[in-house]
């Protein structure tokens, strides 16, 4: 049957081979980044809601973690804001009571950092990895689209703070979109807030998949390599493949719901989801054929060639059939 809240294992650039769990409906977001590989928010907010019952989720895990498979990380990530679910506090414990040997992590925006009840729902989880692109707020508008109410200093406030309360791995992203945040000033303005946040790790990301605004473009390798220097900071690491060339974790049985599952999460060409599935070429082909044949799946060009998904907003996009 297919999964409603759990997605993968995927083999994830930062997280090796992650089991991604899905809190929130398609697209809910406290922002609408303009780089999001999801196209654009459907629900703006800042309330945290009961979308799904925690039990619907864990019987799920459940149904997976039976078999204590291989995996680097379990994963709460998707295609929203998990932190806007109010199941996210049992959903950890839950985890890390009855599978404590899995490393559980945490992908957020970090834009609820800020709230008491945010901050110690994460506290179990193993690793929290938040996102941190600007201090200005008129760069942190333009690259991320806020809900009205959020204020980057605020944010930045609620990520020192959150430092200080958890003992566990704050692997902290910087998006780089070119001529958005590499300025010198921009820069400075970063190293001094990551030097306060003093997280254990510095991932520095750029664009890789079909963005939901045209104009933003991937940094280079050497301009990536000029952001991390002028941070200094040891622990600053470009995100490449952590994960192996090859993997089949789940065989060949559920192949076309892990297909779709990623899909609706993020756009893919054909060889991300031989590496997502361990399937062949021919193998991934056959079975984004009949997808699309059914109208499941649209395609369109990317910058790495042929990108597949599901629910994207097709007008913006340029499709290939
Ligand atoms: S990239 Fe993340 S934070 Fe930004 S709109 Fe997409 S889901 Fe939300």
């Amino acid at each position: 049957m297919p999964q409603k809240h759990i997605f993968g294992p995927v083999l994830s650039r930062r997280l090796g081979l992650s089991l991604g769990v899905d809190l929130i409906p398609f697209k809910t977001c406290s922002y609408d980044c303009a780089y999001c590989e999801c196209g654009h928010t459907t629900v703006k907010d800042i309330t945290r809601q009961d979308f799904f019952p925690a039990e619907e989720v864990i019987a799920e895990l459940q149904g997976i973690l039976v078999s204590r498979p291989h995996l680097d990380s379990i994963t709460l990530a998707g295609s929203g804001e998990p932190t806007l679910a109010r199941s996210l506090g049992v959903v950890i414990a839950s985890v890390k009571r009855d599978y404590p040997e899995y490393t559980l992590s945490v992908l957020t925006n970090g834009s609820l950092l800020t709230r008491n009840d945010v901050v110690k729902e994460l506290l179990p989880a193993d690793r929290v990895i938040p996102t941190l692109t600007t201090v200005s707020q008129q760069t942190f508008e333009r690259i991320h689209n806020p809900h009205p109410s959020l204020n980057i200093e605020e944010i930045i406030s609620g990520m020192v703070q959150f430092r200080s309360r958890y003992k566990g791995a704050i692997w902290l992203e910087v998006f780089v979109i070119p001529g958005l945040n590499t300025s010198d000033k921009e820069l400075a303005g970063l190293k001094e807030a990551i030097d306060r946040i003093n997280p254990d790790l510095v991932q520095l990301n750029t664009l890789d998949r079909p963005p939901a605004e045209s104009w933003v473009t991937a940094a280079t390798e050497t301009e990536l390599k000029r952001v991390a220097q002028v941070l200094g900071r040891a622990g600053t690491e470009i995100t490449r493949d952590r994960a192996p060339k090859s993997s089949d974790p789940l065989g060949k049985t559920g192949a076309t719901d892990l297909i779709r599952a990623t899909l609706c999460r993020r756009p893919s060409t054909v060889e991300d989801l031989v590496r997502t599935t361990g399937l062949s070429g021919g193998e991934v082909a056959k079975i984004l054929g009949i997808l699309e044949r059914g109208e499941e799946v649209i395609s369109y060009r990317g910058t790495r060639g042929v990108f597949y998904a599901i629910g994207l907003d097709l007008d913006k996009k340029e499709r290939v059939k």
